[in-house]
């Protein structure tokens, strides 16, 4: 082991790594939508912001740790070049609160480092005094502005010739976004506008930069020089060219067809049949709820994106701003991009054919003018067909462009050529981050943890190349020695956490299959080797900076397990929950962070392609408002489990078991990036979901992960009056764990209607108020809760009366919806009702700040279920009707509504509330379906924490398990199962959720109704 004496390190603080840039770069990138709602107490009132940075990443120090030298330290020449422009801009937005990148390089005191008393039973402790080895990928970042300049019209130039072209041989460019080939900052510059000023519609109006006409362009379409001459949307050919007939599905034809769209089809009918809601009582179906479909003729529609991966609120699109405003309801996607697939094109070819202006991939709405030429129908661009898409590897034949795999699914992945890499992808890298406090340590995580990662290391996605590490923290930080050869773990305790540093960088992330042996061996001794610790600090901050410095040479994930509030070195927290006012109707305080420290740390993560995940596991407060940005920002997920404790509350702990299980082994993509393109005239102006944005339509996920969902909200620039169909594309460009570079494109496509009746039959409820939900916890985060509730009701309440006037047979005095949105009070009633937004019962702040934060990272299925779960009688399964799914018989029970009066004492209810299944029993259930369903003689007999239902060899338990297991499939997280008597104190859990009950706090479904219709008369 190398000891170095005081060595000379630099003093390169976590803060400044890799040209990250913080500050004052978060500018507003939300448009005011356009009066969307109300002035007052609506979203659209105040602009949601999002984070906003211009590229700003330099992979550095890659080649030190990789052989490939020759090919890495090509890209980073080229990184230190195209560097400039970017550099520029980001120094410009450093404010004086941030960093000093300017720090001189000086030597660091040394520190003493002592070995852990009694810490040395299995793991031999070594001593180290004042180990400093130089970060080699700290100490070579381009930090300040570098010498080589380069005019930015010129690397826009560059950048298009890069992307235009499949050639190898072509430029690398310095960042990611560039690197899809959508929006080039630097084009930026071209509109004379260095600092990309918040963007409002009427300054980026003023600034055309090109002669496209629509005013606020997307980076993508300000990459077109020089400007071609746009075909009209709807001619058919290019003039000049023999028009192919029918032969090409594509846009034009498919547009004629549906000319003229009046929705005078069977969608109208029925999802404009006006329900009288304080009528009609049952308005539940009685399975879940299908997404709408959209209204394009039947090729189109076999050939669309399915809703499970990208739903629009709004399946016809309006046609103009106006109408979207007259409305009410706002428009938005939402996405589960990397869920996961049973069926998946994968896509090898060394030509990505992309439309040359807005680099769309070519996609099945795409219209073919001829054999050799293509329309992109996101831009219009008419496109050459490169020769090699002219064969068909499928069919094996050659001359039928438009039968290519691309062309016939919405939903395609590619394996990307080197075009699109920036550096060799990195191999799979994980970091675990471990409390063990003596917090951690009582409430027994570290068994678990650790028996799921030996269970589940050879199932750990990657290859050959997979590295693992291991950092424990209480009031030091413990690293982990896992050199191959050693003949046990070494554990290297370094106490100074005010200048934290790795004390064997080369030795702490380790080869998973050359250090296997010496990874099991940590693994069994690590939740022995605390035992009697009786160290109650937690300096989570450090640790997490020595993570940061441990992952930054190759980026990956870190993984975080934390059991209280941080109370020593950078980042400590304090208690900021006073538990008095739990129950407030007024004010609820402490919804965002107390520090910007765990932001930034994401943000310097996020630079070096590396997400932080977080399992927080407390039985007190521990400020998750603050401790979440670490994942937000860095594209990471977050896990909570209140009151955890690994024998007193067995159904959390089992829940923690599972979900490691499906944490652990679920696909992973590094050195992600994901871009959605519209059809011009729409634009996006806010995200929503786990990310850092890096320019106004390309999002940077250090990691993505197939349980993420994403919001998108968006608004109409120009009026769609030329063409009839309008279409979405996400592009997810990530590396795998198996070290190939991957784009995975989802495309959908939506007809565009000119009549408020149809925005209406086409509305999507529980896209809207999954969109709406994420625009509540920014509401409630930006300015307070009680604003964010206003405007969830205000939603309701302007739409409907829009909906209203606008049918003119209708009597004043009732509150008609129309079918497509009659479940629309019914969901926002029980989101005023949810965790994330109720008053007036008592919710504790982490718990509360755990549910915004899922609304805002859960795709769209699984948020419904939390928002409004589904209940089922099942003490009477034999009887229900039945489906059969792989020779088993599945009882099907209709959905009943979530209120008390449906629960009788004779029935036994399951209540599937998405990651938790709760069986409630009555006092008098069936004696039957207690012994053969529960397995107990009585009701008296059933205990109180039962999270398992016995196999008993009768008819109804069988039926049960079968309807139970169906239900799990049907979602990646197996949920816990909780059975609920009278007594147990689980049952306030499952009775919060009868939202259609009135409480002391809030209104019952009906009261809600009659409000609403009292709002409107108003
Ligand atoms: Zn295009």
């Amino acid at each position: 082991m190398p000891v170095v004496s005081s060595a000379v390190y630099p003093n390169v603080s976590y803060s400044v790594a890799a040209g990250s840039v913080y500050g004052q770069a978060f500018t507003s990138q939300s448009l005011p939508a356009v009066g969307q709602f109300k002035e007052t107490n609506t979203f659209s009132s105040q602009s949601t912001s999002v984070p906003h940075l211009l590229q700003q990443h330099v992979p550095v120090g890659y080649n030190t740790t990789l052989s490939t030298i020759s090919s890495a330290q090509s890209v980073q020449d080229n990184l230190c070049r195209n560097l400039t422009g970017s550099v520029a801009k980001v120094n410009n937005q450093i404010n004086a609160g941030g960093i000093d990148s300017s720090q001189p390089v000086h030597p660091v005191s040394q520190s003493v480092l002592f070995t852990k008393p009694g810490a040395g039973t299995s793991v031999s402790s070594a001593v180290i005094s004042s180990v400093r080895t130089p970060a080699p990928s700290l100490s070579s970042q381009p930090r300040s502005s570098p010498s080589v300049t380069q005019s930015p019209e010129l690397a826009l130039q560059e950048a298009i010739d890069s992307s235009s072209t499949t050639s190898s041989a072509s430029p690398v460019l310095n960042n990611y976004d560039a690197l899809e080939g959508g929006g080039y900052p630097e084009a930026r510059s071209v509109t004379s506008s260095p600092v990309p000023a918040p963007s409002v519609p009427q300054t980026s109006k003023a600034s055309k930069p090109f002669g496209y006409g629509y005013p606020t362009l997307q980076p993508g379409y300000q990459n077109a020089a020089p400007p071609t001459p746009v075909q009209p949307s709807n001619s058919g050919h290019h003039p000049g060219f023999q028009h192919y007939p029918q032969q090409y599905p594509g846009v034009n034809q498919l547009s004629s067809s549906l000319g003229g769209l009046s929705l005078q089809h069977s969608q109208q009918p029925e999802s404009l049949r006006p329900v009288n809601l304080t009528q009609d009582r049952n308005i539940l179906p009685v399975s879940s709820v299908p997404a709408p479909v959209p209204n394009l003729n039947s090729d189109l529609r076999k050939l669309n994106c399915s809703p499970d991966s990208f739903r629009c609120t709004l399946t016809n699109i309006p046609q103009t701003q106006a109408l979207l405003n007259k409305a009410k309801l706002p428009l938005g996607l939402l996405l589960h991009p990397f869920r996961d697939l049973t069926q998946l094109p994968v896509i090898t070819s060394s030509t990505i054919v992309r439309c040359r202006s807005c680099r769309t991939y070519i996609n099945p709405f795409v219209s073919f003018i001829d054999q050799r030429r293509w329309k992109c129908n996101l831009c219009y661009r008419v496109n050459d067909v490169p020769e090699e898409f002219m064969y068909n590897p499928l069919t094996r034949s050659y001359g039928e462009p438009h039968k290519r795999p691309e062309v016939q699914n919405s939903t395609v992945e590619f394996i990307a050529s080197s075009d699109y890499m920036l550096r060799p992808p990195q191999p799979a890298v994980y970091l675990f981050v471990l409390d063990v406090s003596h917090n951690a340590v009582e409430a027994g995580y570290l068994t678990i943890v650790c028996q799921s990662l030996l269970e589940n290391l050879d199932k750990l996605p990657g290859d050959s190349r997979t590295r693992i590490g291991f950092i424990t923290f209480d009031s030091t930080v413990q690293f982990y020695n896992l050199q191959e050869g050693l003949s046990q773990p070494q554990m290297l305790i370094v106490s100074d956490i005010d200048d934290i540093f790795l004390p064997t960088p080369d030795s702490l992330l380790v080869n998973l299959h050359e250090s296997k042996e010496l990874i099991k061996d940590l693994l069994n001794a690590l939740p022995n080797m605390f035992t009697n610790t009786r160290e109650t600090h937690s300096a989570l901050g450090p640790a997490l900076q020595a993570a940061f410095k441990l992952m930054s040479p190759t980026g990956g994930r870190i993984s975080v397990f934390q059991t209280q509030l941080p109370s020593l070195g950078a980042g400590l927290l304090h208690s900021r929950e006073d538990p008095n006012q739990r129950s407030s109707t007024k004010v609820v305080q402490h919804l965002g962070p107390a520090t910007d420290f765990y932001k930034k740390l994401a943000l310097d993560c996020s630079g070096q392609q590396t997400a932080v995940d977080l399992f927080l596991l407390s039985s007190q407060y521990s400020d998750l408002a603050s401790l979440a940005c670490m994942s937000k920002y860095s594209a990471g997920c977050i896990y909570y489990y209140p009151s955890f404790h690994r024998s007193h509350n067995p159904a959390q702990a089992e829940k923690l078991q599972k979900d490691l299980k499906r944490y652990l082994t679920r696909k992973i993509g590094f050195e992600a990036v994901m871009r959605i393109r519209c059809t011009k005239g729409l634009s996006i102006h806010t995200f929503h979901g786990n990310f850092f944005v890096r320019s106004t339509d390309l999002l940077s996920l250090a990691n993505v992960n197939p349980d993420a969902g994403f919001a998108v909200q968006m608004s109409i620039e120009e009026s769609l009056t030329d063409t009839s169909l309008v279409c979405f594309q996400t592009a997810l460009l990530y590396t795998s764990s198996k070290g190939e570079r991957r784009i995975r494109v989802h495309t959908l496509c939506l007809p565009v209607v000119s009549s408020l009746a149809d925005v209406y039959a086409g509305a999507d409820v529980q896209a809207v108020v999954c969109l709406l939900a994420n625009m509540a916890v920014d509401r409630s985060v930006s300015s307070s809760l009680s604003d964010a509730r206003d405007a969830l009701v205000n939603a309701v309440v302007d739409s409907l009366a829009s909906y209203m006037s606008t049918a003119s047979n209708l009597q004043q005095s009732m509150l008609i919806a129309p079918n497509s949105l009659k479940l629309f009070p019914l969901y926002i009633l029980a989101l005023l009702k949810q965790k994330a937004f109720r008053t007036g019962t008592s919710t504790r702040l982490d718990d509360r700040v755990y549910a915004m934060c899922q609304m805002k990272s859960q795709p769209l299925v699984h948020l419904m279920k939390m928002i409004h779960p589904n209940l089922y009688r099942i003490d009477k399964l034999i009887d229900e009707s039945t489906i059969h799914v792989n020779d088993r018989v599945v009882p099907q029970p209709p959905l009943q509504k979530l209120s008390a009066e449906k629960l009788t004492r004779e029935g036994a209810f399951l209540m599937d509330c998405g990651s938790i299944f709760y069986i409630w029993i009555g006092k008098n259930c069936d004696n039957n379906f207690i012994k053969d369903v529960l397995g107990y003689p009585n009701y008296a007999s059933v205990p109180q924490k039962m999270t398992q239902l016995p196999e008993v060899d009768a008819l109804s338990s069988e039926r049960t398990r079968s309807f139970i297991s169906w239900l799990r499939d049907s979602r990646p997280l197996s949920p816990v199962l909780q059975v609920i008597k009278d007594e147990n104190p689980a049952k306030t859990d499952f009775f919060q959720h009868l939202i259609e009950d009135r409480t002391e706090a809030a209104f019952s479904y009906y009261e809600f109704l009659l409000n609403i219709q009292q709002q409107i008369c108003k």
